[in-house]
């Protein structure tokens, strides 16, 4: 795909809030996401500014039909509308953005403040799928529980890692998360216990979320990956490391990663981000030919951790960017689909945390503190690992002379729940 004339950085919205320099939302974004207001029926929506536009509405009134006859945005999730044609999901963006222009623009168009909505899980995630694409990540962690020299396993540099994870418990930004429970045994004692994990964590991580499906049986290229992928999300996939450490031998992490991933509410479509695309980092040994790209399919996107404590203002407490990604989204999805695996519309990857080398850009708690050894302090407070009460945001955003923002992907941390059972 080239570039269009939605990417214009010149164009200007008749929504005055869009044109705010450095805001996350100008009319070159126009992210996809669900929301209602006054507790009514979920609708779709696009952001342009601190306003929503009601696709909802405009289908209903015939204003945009992108599925013609039959109705693509009136079922509360976007997988309707992400299952049609790719040729559809570019019509619509250009339909939207000449609505919302400031010269060809139709100002009668249904809006809703932002601030008046609330926002949910954008899609029906039909499957979650977690990698391990960052070589950072890999490395430091390798190296902590392996040793320098067997940080990364042999494995690692030939294909995107990955395990099937839980699509049940993905919840849209502002959902609070229990601390797990779980089994655990720490190096020193004899036998596990059962309790609240005391090793609660963050992963940073980009998600992709997939449009046109693959047939079983049929695998795709790298080229056709890119393509189906609709969009993308920030991800929270919160870990609980004592547990993940007793129980990941040897089939991979299993409930220290199923109680809870997090996603930022909107969908910021691959067309969006095209002219953010860059080279991914240089192959340290050749891939193998299905994985082998033709085009820089990663992307140029500043990613920050911040955490807050009590109602105090987050902050800032990592820093890194999507371009640290050694497999790009569209490897991840070719990888998946290679041995015949069908691949749905509303699948969510994971790209795995992503960490850069430097320490002030590592993008879990257990890389930023080394295990616990070495203790943060933010804004008087010290933390090895989260507390409860602790609230964690992501933020993501491309600059060029406008700002494709992903909005923010936020959790605060609750109390374990008790297990009534003593027997
Ligand atoms: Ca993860």
């Amino acid at each position: 795909m080239t570039l269009n004339a939605t990417h214009d950085p010149a164009r200007k919205s008749w929504v005055d809030s869009a044109n705010v320099r450095g805001g996350d939302f100008p009319i070159q974004n126009l992210p996809f996401g669900v929301f209602s207001t006054s507790g009514g029926a979920r609708r779709i929506g696009v952001a342009i500014g601190d306003m929503i536009l009601d696709l909802t509405a405009l289908e209903a009134r015939g204003a945009l039909r992108p599925g013609g006859d039959r109705a693509v945005f009136d079922g509360g999730t976007l997988n309707a509308f992400m299952a049609l044609p790719q040729v559809l999901w570019s019509e619509t963006r250009r339909e939207i953005a000449d609505l919302l222009d400031v010269i060809s623009g139709d100002r009668d168009v249904p809006l809703v403040k932002a601030t008046d909505a609330t926002l949910h899980l954008p899609v029906f995630v039909r499957s979650f799928t977690d990698f391990y694409a960052s070589r950072a990540h890999a490395t430091n962690v390798g190296t902590m529980f392996r040793g320098a020299d067997a940080a990364l396993m042999p494995n690692w540099l030939h294909m995107p890692i990955g395990y099937n994870g839980r699509a049940s418990t993905v919840v849209v930004s502002g959902t609070d998360i229990h601390r797990p429970n779980g089994q655990a045994k720490g190096p020193g004692e004899d036998a596990p216990r059962f309790g609240p994990s005391q090793k609660l964590d963050i992963e940073l991580e980009l998600g992709a979320i997939v449009g046109t499906p693959n047939e079983m049986g049929h695998p795709i290229t790298t080229a056709q990956a890119y393509d189906n992928i609709f969009g993308y999300v920030l991800l929270n996939d919160w870990s609980a490391r004592d547990i993940q450490v007793w129980e990941y031998q040897p089939l991979g992490p299993f409930l220290s990663k199923a109680f809870g991933t997090t996603i930022s509410p909107w969908v910021v479509t691959r067309e969006a981000l095209e002219p953010f695309r860059v080279e991914p980092p240089e192959r340290e040994k050749p891939l193998l030919s299905y994985l082998r790209e033709q085009t820089p399919n990663c992307f140029n996107i500043d990613l920050t951790v911040s955490l807050g404590f009590g109602g105090s203002a987050p902050e800032m407490i990592s820093r890194t960017n999507a371009r640290e990604l050694y497999y790009s989204s569209a490897q991840q999805l070719a990888h998946h689909a290679a041995s015949g695996c069908a691949m749905e519309t509303g699948d969510l990857l994971g790209s795995g945390t992503i960490s850069g080398t430097a320490p002030g850009s590592y993008g879990s708690l257990l890389e930023l503190t080394r295990n616990g050894r070495d203790p943060l302090h933010v804004a008087g407070e010290t933390r090895r690992f989260l507390e409860d009460g602790d609230l964690v945001e992501i933020s993501g955003r491309c600059e060029r002379s406008y700002r494709i923002g992903f909005g923010t992907c936020a959790g605060q941390i609750l109390p374990a729940v008790q297990l009534d059972q003593d027997v």
